[in-house]
């Protein structure tokens, strides 16, 4: 049977992935700190599942991480856990360094050491894959894409950790032989997306009749992937991946903010119209920009198409639509996880 330790398992990517993997059959260790953006909620359907098992702590915990790796010896470890908004980011930067930088040194110093004692046949099959963003690579203008070799530039502290990681992977791979695989996947959307992020922020405050918030114009770009296309292509890049490589993960879905806040009014319109029988995009109201917002971002995710094979199945209009309709379905979800320390109001100001 194969094992996979898979980090920050309880978080919206992570979950996804975590749900996906048992039913296909994989035997996973889930190692979340369950932070506010952590639910074991969103693992209940894996409650009584024997290929499941949840534990509670910290990636940078290396006598823990230590002792599930000696006693589950996994066949890979995948690694989402971080701190993951840019927000917060900015409200405090320190969490940031110490989960996505300190942390994932000492994942990495843990896996280290397991992977360097493994028997040879189980060492060379072994692998770290490491779960990153396309905002390290900083803000692009009206044209072009990022690609793998583009220079690092991020912009946000969240983005700074993140590149920081990603070095840090590196450097295992080139210093000691870890095998690793690194993947930069643009904004992701979908089930079990805590309700801080855009999407299913707009979602919750549509249906509760309050303004929808866009920062500036609304005019920046981002590249939306649906939530299963990028575990998809993550499974792709740990089963096929070339070792100490890296790939984009891109959905070819460039989208401005304020189409998607429009896209997600007009949904809910059909599915669940306002009492009063107005358009919910008379809710969108401007508001001041993010501190140092990147403008644009866009994937090019041909290396992955053309040397692993991997495509985004769902268009954006179609991924909308599930996610909508996800929310609609499952508003408990949302107001178990909105536990009293974030009720959808703005953050990330500080600057
Ligand atoms: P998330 O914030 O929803 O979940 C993060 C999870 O990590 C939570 O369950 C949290 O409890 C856990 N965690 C935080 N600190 C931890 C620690 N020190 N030890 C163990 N667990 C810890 O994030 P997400 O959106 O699911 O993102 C997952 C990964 O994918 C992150 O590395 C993120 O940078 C990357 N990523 C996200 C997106 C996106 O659009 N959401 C896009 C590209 C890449």
């Amino acid at each position: 049977m194969t094992t996979w330790l898979v980090t920050g398992g309880a978080g919206f990517i992570g979950a996804n992935f975590v749900l996906e993997a048992v039913a296909k059959g994989i035997h996973v260790i889930n190692l979340d700190a369950l932070t506010y953006a952590g639910n074991l909620k969103t693992l209940d359907r894996l409650q009584d599942n024997p290929d499941h098992l949840f534990v509670h702590g910290d990636i940078g915990d290396r006598d823990l991480v230590t002792r599930l790796l000696l006693e589950h010896r996994p066949d890979a470890v995948l690694n989402f856990a971080a701190e993951s908004h840019v927000d917060r980011s900015i409200d405090g930067p320190g969490t940031f360094v110490q989960t996505n930088v300190v942390g994932t040194l000492g994942l990495l110093e843990a896996v280290r050491d397991y992977w360097k004692a493994l028997p040879a046949e189980k060492a060379e099959a072994f692998r770290f894959l490491h779960v990153s963003t396309d905002e390290v690579y900083g803000t692009l203008g009206e044209t072009g894409k990022f690609t793998e070799t583009t220079p690092y530039a991020p912009n946000s502290p969240y983005s700074a950790s993140k590149a920081a990681s990603d070095h840090l992977v590196r450097a295992f791979h080139h210093t000691y032989g870890l095998p690793v695989l690194t993947t930069n996947c643009s904004n992701n959307y979908g089930p079990y997306h805590f309700p801080e992020k855009l999407i299913p922020l707009v979602i919750a405050k549509a249906l509760a009749g309050e303004p929808l918030p866009v920062y500036g114009d609304g005019k920046q770009v981002r590249d939306w992937l649906f939530v299963a296309d990028h575990c998809e292509a993550i499974r792709t890049v740990l089963t096929k991946g070339k070792v100490g490589e890296t790939y984009n993960v891109g959905g070819n879905s460039e989208k401005q903010n304020i189409e998607v806040v429009e896209a997600i009014c007009a949904l809910l319109d059909v599915r669940r119209p306002r009492a009063d029988g107005k358009p919910r995009r008379q809710q969108i109201t401007y508001v001041s920009d993010r501190p140092g917002h990147d403008r644009r971002y866009a994937i090019d995710a041909s290396k992955l198409k053309n040397e692993l094979g991997w495509e985004p199945k769902h268009s954006f209009e179609q991924g909308i639509s599930f996610t909508v309709d996800w929310y609609l379905d499952n508003q408990q979800w949302v107001n178990d996880v909105l536990d009293g320390s974030y009720r959808l109001q703005r953050i990330g100001t500080d600057a």
